[in-house]
């Protein structure tokens, strides 16, 4: 399988020596990677921490931004994964305020029948999700009055009679990426790409890995070792070793950003067909718009024009007062997500993660699935299997920034 191609590395040398030594070797620095190197380090494991890009510059940059519970299980039934989801935001509110912002989300309805369903639902979603550290009282959930709802221009001449407001908690992935990193002590190797392996009896042993500046070789040598790859796992192992069974299947979204609309004050959460929803978020002086699902086949794809189509009537359909057509499209990215492998429409797929022990790497974990919301939990459980120690201070602990500076505008 042919490498697939990857963003240039910027110019730049490392510090780090030609070899090094760590108990645990982390090879992925997404949300995953960042947030298992924190663990080890609340627990005094060294470890190393490897990404062919940089920290947080893969699919945790492209998310919809959102550490939720996910109102959209309360349409599928998947009603233990949104309370996991709901008791992880609070976690994160407490631990990185500094990259969170809680909002009152707008979900629509067309008809009275509907609207009382939505009231029912997203009751029991405030209810589930109560613990809400840091929420401004300013913001109101429940009924939206007929008068706020009239003065949001979304609400002319389309479908919507009226909104019932949920709280979410909204975010900035590639920065709460980068802090999770910035909080551990993980020898950090950004743009170094793994070209071979020692294998030894008791599986991995060390990896040779190219700094992409300047071609530098280094050997990291480790005793444990973590695969955080997200949807280029299943290709690194085929290249890697020549494992091709199937793991995941790949579903990519897209987000397109807009100027600022007038009177656009609140995000709206819009139901769509097939358990889906529309985001319109107004935030960073922008409005953020997505997002899709496509089955893909490699972790780098572009958009194709039937996903941007696919926005852009559901915004006319939806909110027609709005010359969505006319209005320029000042960005649009594309994220892929990796979703355990089963069978059916990548859309009916579970966000959950597993961790699956490498059949014939005794020494290997791999981390497949997840989402941004409960990276943390599932880290922390990982380290807790990896070291046989919990660690409290993994709820607790404030997260560093990493730049020092305060959250970054997109
Ligand atoms: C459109 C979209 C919307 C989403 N919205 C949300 C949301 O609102 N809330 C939520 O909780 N989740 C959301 N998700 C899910 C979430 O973004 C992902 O599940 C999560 O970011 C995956 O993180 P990860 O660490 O597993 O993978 P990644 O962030 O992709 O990290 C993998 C890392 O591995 C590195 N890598 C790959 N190959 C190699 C190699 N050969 N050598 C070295 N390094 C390599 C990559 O550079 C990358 O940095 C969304 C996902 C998408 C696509």
């Amino acid at each position: 399988m042919p490498e697939p191609a990857w963003p240039a590395a910027p110019d730049g040398l490392c510090a780090l020596p030609a070899t090094l030594e760590v108990e645990v070797a982390i090879l992925g620095a997404g949300i995953h990677g960042a947030a298992l190197a924190r663990e080890l380090t609340l627990r005094g494991i060294s470890c190393a921490l490897v990404d062919k890009g940089e920290v947080g510059g893969g699919t945790s940059q492209w998310s919809s931004q959102l550490l939720h519970g996910g109102i959209r299980y309360m349409l599928t039934g998947d009603i233990r994964q949104m309370r996991e989801g709901l008791v992880e935001r609070a976690t994160w509110a407490r631990l990185a305020p500094h990259r969170c912002r809680w909002e009152a989300f707008w979900m629509p309805h067309r008809y009275w029948a509907e609207g009382l369903a939505h009231r029912v639902g997203i009751g029991l979603y405030d209810h589930w999700g109560a613990e809400r550290p840091g929420w401004p009282e300013a913001l109101k959930r429940g009924h939206v009055l007929d008068q706020v709802f009239a003065a949001d221009p979304r609400s002319t001449g389309g479908p919507f009679r009226g909104a019932t407001a949920y709280a979410d908690l909204m975010t900035w992935d590639r920065g709460l990426t980068k802090d999770l990193a910035a909080s551990s002590e993980a020898a950090l190797l950004e743009f170094h790409s793994p070209e071979s392996f020692e294998i030894a009896e008791e599986g991995l042993r060390s990896a040779r890995l190219r700094d992409r500046r300047d071609g530098t070789l280094r050997q990291l040598r480790a005793r444990r070792w973590v695969f955080a790859l997200g949807p280029w796992t299943d290709g690194a192992l085929a290249r890697w070793f020549g494992d091709t069974r199937k793991r995941l299947r790949l579903s990519s979204g897209i987000h397109l950003w807009f100027d600022p609309v007038p009177g656009c004050e609140r995000p709206w959460a819009i139901r769509r067909p097939k358990g889906r929803i529309l985001f319109v978020i107004p935030r960073d002086g922008m409005l953020q718009v997505g997002t899709t699902e496509r089955e893909v086949a490699d972790g780098w794809v572009p958009i194709v024009p039937a996903e941007r189509e696919e926005l852009f009537e559901a915004l006319v359909s939806n909110l027609p007062a709005i010359p969505w057509r006319r209005l320029p499209v000042r960005a649009e990215e594309l994220g892929v997500r990796p979703l355990v492998a089963a069978d059916g429409a990548t859309s009916h797929l579970s966000r959950e993660a597993i961790l699956e022990k490498h059949a014939r790497f005794g020494n290997l974990t791999l981390v497949l699935g997840g989402k941004l919301t409960t990276a943390r939990a599932l880290m922390d459980q990982l380290a807790t299997d990896l070291t046989g120690f919990r660690c409290q201070a993994s709820r607790t602990e404030p997260l560093r920034l990493w730049d020092g500076h305060l959250p970054q505008i997109r």
